[in-house]
């Protein structure tokens, strides 16, 4: 080792993960004190433009560094979950679909007959944290601008329908906030000028590039190219730097791999990819004002490069994942941690079907959903079964999405079509083919007279992780307690699809979904005391002061609806317990 070597010192505290958890806290640690604090962030961070959209950048934006992949989705499989996570520096922010929705109340209380509801946090001591995370994150309603209007013209036709159908369903819908710009602003407020897609602003942030209002083009999920998403990097992890000046470090491309006690706190061993720094060195060099959001101390030596850093308090936020797989790993130096280590894992509830082949209601037509238009979510709407809440939301995807959809119709279009098609092989055309070509389109009812759909809701959180290798197993069954919750989310969406004039998924789809999430929960769940869960009510680790954990693997059960806001806001809180740790 060179240049300052494998020790990179002391800080006040270390926080291990970039996304809703970590983020948060690490902006508590800094706001208003004096603490030199670091992030450690495996990913790398993803300026406006950088996010892949060709095949040839796709087959490198995954995370697998053993494979010499530092891109940005993590893929788990187990025997009967599928889940996508995010690396990079704002965690899943980069890629959620922008929703940010309050666990209800009612949903906090503890109830005897129900493990997996009892929550250790009262709600009315969230109450403040989801404000503040609403404050900085800035959700809103898609505008009223964009509803029911072409999507040509810049609208948003499947909102409305979404809505109707769910009220002919006797459901009381409502219209998403999205935590996406869509009116241009001016420093931190918004204007009150119509919604404009694509107006430059806000260029003073850590990017250092500028970003353009939301142009409605549904990418959400493969990363803002226009820099419209109020992702972490743009919010709290921007607020992070400015606010914590050189106190405030946030180091990408490095992977904590182990956590144990050491004097004055805890030291945090991790990799730094070498690999990663360098792509991240480049597309800085193309933005100098951007903030350092690298170690500037380096190696010569061909990478990964070890290293490790101490702190008097450890926060652990690398997601339900990778803080439970960090913390299963550090055991044989943290053998006090609770037996609880790996369990509660559940997927929220996550069923991701579609309404097909959707006909205006009373007449002939074909609905236009296009689905690729707007925002990936815009609207939701609840309901409740069997004791349990579910929530069900409009989903979407990019244009190319509705290619592939539309590939479904093909044989369908090509028989109809055949005759036309023969006399343009037999050249029988006068040489006029536009009108054949256009017919060889068919209805395109399969890619734009459907609405893919998520629900999710209060399953049971009955999944357990061990460590397996480097990597993880997980056991747990949809088919198990929670297969009552998800016969109800299939019910619900069966009834959405006919609402919306359309056909159900097939049922053979809508059962191997059941396995398929985007929000993992749970393997280090807050508890009352050590039998019962990793963390108290406060994120901090039983029988480790001053190691906390805070994102989403300390839920206890499934939150219910999209649960960003809500890990946002326990992280705030966790945060201010973390600081008085700190400085104590
Ligand atoms: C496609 C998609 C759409 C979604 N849409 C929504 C939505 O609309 N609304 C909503 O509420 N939720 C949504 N989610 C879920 C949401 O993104 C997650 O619930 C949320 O990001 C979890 O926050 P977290 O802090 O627990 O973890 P994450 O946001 O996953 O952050 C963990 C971070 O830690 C880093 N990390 C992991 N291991 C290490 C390590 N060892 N060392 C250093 N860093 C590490 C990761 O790279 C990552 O940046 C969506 C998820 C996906 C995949
Ligand atoms: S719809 Fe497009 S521009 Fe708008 S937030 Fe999503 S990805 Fe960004």
């Amino acid at each position: 080792m060179t240049a300052g070597g494998a020790d990179r010192g002391q800080y006040d505290a270390v926080v291990i993960g970039s996304g809703f958890g970590g983020a948060v806290a690490a902006y508590q640690l800094v706001r208003g004190t004096q603490l030199r604090v670091l992030l450690l962030e495996r990913g790398m961070p993803y300026p406006p433009g950088s996010f892949a959209r060709t095949p040839r950048g796709m087959r490198r934006s995954f995370w697998d560094p053993t494979a010499g992949l530092h891109g940005l989705y993590e893929l788990w499989s187990f025997s009967k979950v599928r889940a996508v996570v995010a690396s990079g520096l704002g965690g899943g922010s980069l890629i959620y679909a922008n929703v940010m929705l309050r666990k209800p109340p009612d949903t906090f209380g503890a109830d005897p007959s129900n493990d997996d509801m009892a929550w250790p946090v009262p709600h009315s001591e969230l109450v403040d944290e989801y404000r503040d995370a609403e404050r900085v994150m800035q959700p809103n309603p898609l505008p009223p601008e964009y509803l029911g209007a072409d999507p040509l013209q810049d609208g948003v036709p499947k909102t409305e329908q979404f809505l109707d159908a769910a009220r002919s369903a006797g459901l009381e819908p409502q219209l998403a906030p999205i935590a996406v710009t869509f009116r241009a602003r001016r420093g931190r407020g918004r204007t009150d000028g119509p919604p404009s897609p694509g107006v430059p602003f806000g260029e003073d942030n850590l990017h250092g590039c500028v970003r353009h209002t939301c142009t409605l083009v549904g990418e959400c999920d493969l990363g803002c190219n226009q820099g419209a998403k109020n992702s972490l990097d743009y919010t709290y992890l921007d607020r992070f730097l400015k606010d914590g000046g050189d106190r405030a470090q946030v180091f990408t491309c490095c992977e904590a791999t182990r956590i144990e006690p050491a004097a004055g706190g805890y030291r945090v061993h991790y990799v730094e990819h070498a690999a990663a720094r360098e792509i991240v060195a480049r597309r800085r060099r193309a933005h100098p004002a951007g903030a350092e959001l690298l170690d500037p101390d380096t190696d010569d030596e061909a990478g990964p490069w070890s290293r490790a850093v101490t702190a008097k308090v450890v926060i652990v936020a690398a997601g339900t994942f990778g803080s439970t797989r960090l913390l299963l790993a550090s055991r044989p130096g943290l053998p006090g941690l609770s037996a609880q280590l790996g369990r509660r894992f559940s997927t929220n509830g996550d069923l991701l079907t579609f309404a097909r082949d959707c006909r205006d209601p009373g007449g002939d037509g074909w609905r236009d959903l296009a689905p690729s238009a707007g925002p990936v979510i815009t609207a939701y709407a609840e309901h409740q079964s069997g004791g349990r809440r579910l929530w069900m939301e409009d989903a979407g995807g990019p244009a190319l999405s509705e290619w592939l959809w539309q590939t479904a119709e093909l044989p369908r279009d090509l028989w109809s079509q055949r005759r036309a098609l023969g006399s343009l092989v037999r050249g029988h055309h006068g040489g006029r083919i536009s009108r054949i070509v256009a017919r060889s389109f068919g209805s395109a009812a399969a890619s734009s007279a459907m609405l893919p759909m998520l629900t999710m809701g209060q399953d049971v959180s009955g999944g357990r992780f061990r460590l397996q290798g480097d990597g993880l197993s997980l056991d747990w069954d949809p088919d198990g307690a929670s297969s009552s919750y998800f016969r109800a989310a299939e019910d619900l969406s069966d009834r959405f699809a006919r609402h919306l004039g359309g056909r159900p998924s097939p049922p053979l789809f809508a059962r191997w979904s059941r396995g398929v999430t985007a929000h993992p929960l749970g393997g280090c769940p807050m508890g009352h005391d050590i039998r019962t869960g990793v963390v108290d009510a406060h994120g901090e680790v039983f029988a480790y002061p001053g190691l906390f954990v805070a994102d989403g693997s300390i839920m206890p059960g499934p939150v219910g609806p999209n649960p960003s806001l809500t890990i946002a806001a326990l992280a705030g809180r966790i945060g201010k317990a973390a600081l008085r740790r700190a400085t104590a």
